[in-house]
């Protein structure tokens, strides 16, 4: 199973709100390091629901996994109006709360291969650490 731009069109374009929606609390250096720091894929302008059923224009930042698959997570970057002022934001928003099972042999992860699923959705969470 894998995500992909399509998949998430309804969320990405703000038809419908992203069923997992967590709130960062962070500085602008704080939430910049975080956007260095992982493998994203940058989009253009799209759109969020936000939890006032409210469309707004926004950027995402998608998490990509080894292979550059798209994870189905993501931090999002909007602004919007709160009692006047105009207030940035950054969320992390994801289609599925991932849970990690690995189910490779003894013998696959001695060679670096964990192979793993989300137990909730079935996305592929392998990793392979060899070379
Ligand atoms: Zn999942």
């Amino acid at each position: 199973m894998r995500y992909t731009l399509e998949s998430m069109d309804s969320q990405l374009t703000g038809l419908v709100e992203w069923p997992v929606v967590t709130e960062l609390k962070l500085g602008i250096v704080q939430s910049l390091g975080l956007l260095l720091g992982a493998n994203i894929l940058a989009t253009h302008v799209m759109w969020l629901r936000d939890s006032e059923g409210k469309r707004r224009q926004a950027r995402y930042f998608l998490i990509t996994n080894q292979g550059g698959g798209l994870t189905g997570e993501g931090y999002c970057l909007f602004s919007q109006y709160h009692q006047g002022h105009s207030q940035t934001r950054l969320v992390r928003v994801a289609i599925c709360d991932h849970k990690r099972q690995g189910y490779s042999t003894v013998e696959e992860q001695r060679r670096g291969w964990h192979k793993a699923k989300c137990t909730e959705c079935g996305l592929d969470m392998s990793v392979d650490s060899g070379d």
